[in-house]
C-alpha cells in the first residue's frame, strides 16, 4: 500500500551539527542551544540532542513544559527555561534539575518555596533587562541581587548565572548595542558587590554571537542560526554569506494538476487572475499548517525544478500554483515551498535564485524568517536526515 505523507518537513541535522560547529568556532564561546518552539519547528528532543552532540553545552527553551519534554526524553545536558509564570510548577522544575531565570523577586520567591519544600538546591540565573524593555528586572535589580544572595546562603537557591536580551543585535554596530553591554557589565558588579559568584553570563543571541565577540561573555545562546538561518537578511546577508545551512526543507503533494483557460479567476475573493491560458497545480498545504494566508505570488513553490508562483489566497488546506504551460506535473508528485531535494543533498547550497527558502516565504508576506519555521504545524509529519 502506497502510503506517503502528504506534506512533511525534512530536517537536515547534520546541518544543524555543521551549524553549531560554526557559530561555536566563529564566536570562540561555549553555547545554548535555543530549542523552544518545537526547536523552531525543526523538532525540539531530535534538534536537541544533535546541538548536545555537536558540542553545545546548554539547552535553552522559554517554556517549563519544553524543558520537562526533554527530560522526558532522558536528555541529561543544563536545560535553563526562562519563560515560567509564577503559577508554574517549580516542584517538578526542580525536581528534574532545570534551571529557571529569574526576572523578579516575586519570581524569586515562588522558586524559593518549592526549593523549600523540596529540600534541594534551585539553581537560577538572575535576568536583568539592559534596555529591551520587556523580561527581566529594572529598577528591581538591587534588591533582586540582595534576595538571592540571602536566598543563596540559605541554601534554597544557588545563582548559576546573571543574564539579559539583545533588543538590536541584528543591527551591526548600533550604539544601543554597546549601551546594553555596558549595562549588562553594571549589573553584573552589583552582583559581584553582594557576595554572588555566579559561573555563567550570558547575553548575545544568533546575531550578537555572529557580529560582536565583545558580548559573549561566558555563553552565547544559538537559536535561529543554528537552523541555517540569517538571523536579519537586509543587514547581515543570507544563510549562505554567513556561512550556514538552511536544515529544514519543506514539501507537499501536489493534490491537483488541470488546465486552466485565460481569464479565470483563482481562489477566496477572485483575487488573481490567469492571465494566459495555463496549468495550475493544487498544493496540498495551507494556513491550518502554517503557510500564510497573505503570501503574495513572490513565494511559490519547486515542481520539477521550476518555480510556479502562488496564485490568489492561500486557503486552509491547500493553495494553487501556477506550473505553467507546458508543465509535465502529475498529481502526487512533490512541490517544495522550501529548499530543494537537489539543495539538501548538497549541504543546503540552494539559494532563493533556485528554489524558495524560509526567507522568500516571509519577504511574501512581511514578516521573519522566524515565523516562518516555527509557524510549521503539528499537521505536517517531521523527517530527520543524520
Ligand atoms: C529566542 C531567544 C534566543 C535566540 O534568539 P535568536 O535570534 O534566534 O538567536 C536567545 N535568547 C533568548 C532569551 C531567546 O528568547
Amino acid at each position: 500500500m502506497n502510503t506517503e505523507n502528504r506534506a512533511e518537513a525534512i530536517v537536515d541535522l547534520s546541518a544543524i551539527e555543521k551549524n553549531v560547529k560554526h557559530l561555536m568556532a566563529h564566536s570562540s564561546a561555549p553555547a545554548l542551544a535555543v530549542v523552544k518552539a518545537n526547536a523552531y519547528g525543526h523538532g525540539l528532543v531530535a534538534v536537541a540532542r544533535t546541538a548536545v552532540k555537536a558540542g553545545a553545552s546548554w539547552l535553552g527553551v522559554a517554556l517549563l513544559e519544553e524543558a520537562l519534554t526533554l527530560r522526558a526524553a532522558r536528555v541529561t545536558a543544563p536545560i535553563l527555561a526562562w519563560l515560567t509564570p509564577i503559577s508554574d510548577d517549580f516542584v517538578a522544575a526542580i525536581k528534574n534539575n532545570i534551571d529557571l531565570a529569574i526576572p523578579s523577586i516575586e519570581h524569586l520567591k515562588h522558586v524559593i518555596v518549592a526549593a523549600q519544600k523540596l529540600q534541594i538546591t534551585a539553581h537560577v540565573h538572575l535576568e536583568v533587562d539592559t534596555g529591551m524593555t520587556r523580561g527581566g528586572a529594572l529598577y528591581e535589580w538591587d534588591e533582586l541581587v540582595s534576595e538571592a544572595k540571602r536566598a543563596e546562603l540559605s541554601g534554597a537557591i544557588k545563582v548559576v548565572g546573571v543574564w539579559s536580551h539583545f533588543a538590536r543585535a541584528d543591527e551591526p554596530g548600533h550604539e544601543f548595542n554597546d549601551l546594553q553591554r555596558t549595562n549588562f557589565e553594571k549589573a553584573f558588579e552589583v552582583v559581584k558587590q553582594a557576595g554572588l559568584n555566579p559561573e555563567i553570563r550570558h547575553l548575545s543571541n544568533s546575531a550578537a554571537a555572529l557580529n560582536d565577540a565583545k558580548a559573549n561573555f561566558d555563553l552565547v545562546r544559538l537559536g535561529i542560526a543554528m537552523y541555517g538561518l540569517s538571523p536579519d537578511v537586509k543587514t547581515m546577508g543570507d544563510s549562505k554569506k554567513l556561512g550556514l545551512i538552511p536544515a529544514l526543507t519543506l514539501r507537499a503533494k501536489l493534490h491537483l494538476v488541470k488546465e486552466v483557460p485565460a481569464g479565470s479567476k483563482v481562489g477566496y475573493g477572485g483575487t488573481a487572475e490567469i492571465k494566459t491560458d495555463t496549468k495550475i497545480g493544487v498544493v496540498a498545504m495551507g494556513y491550518a499548517d502554517g503557510v500564510p494566508r497573505n503570501a503574495d505570488n513572490s513565494a511559490g513553490v519547486l515542481v520539477g525544478n521550476k518555480m510556479s508562483p502562488i496564485i490568489g489566497r492561500v486557503s486552509m488546506d491547500q493553495f494553487v500554483v501556477d506550473l505553467g504551460k507546458e508543465s509535465q506535473a502529475r498529481a502526487g508528485d512533490w512541490a517544495y515551498l522550501i529548499g530543494s531535494v537537489i539543495g539538501s543533498d548538497k549541504g543546503g547550497s540552494y539559494t532563493s535564485d533556485t528554489c524558495y527558502t524560509a526567507d522568500s516565504w516571509a519577504g511574501a508576506c512581511g514578516t521573519i524568517n522566524y515565523e516562518i519555521v516555527t509557524r510549521i504545524g503539528p499537521r505536517v509529519k517531521r523527517i530527520y536526515l543524520d
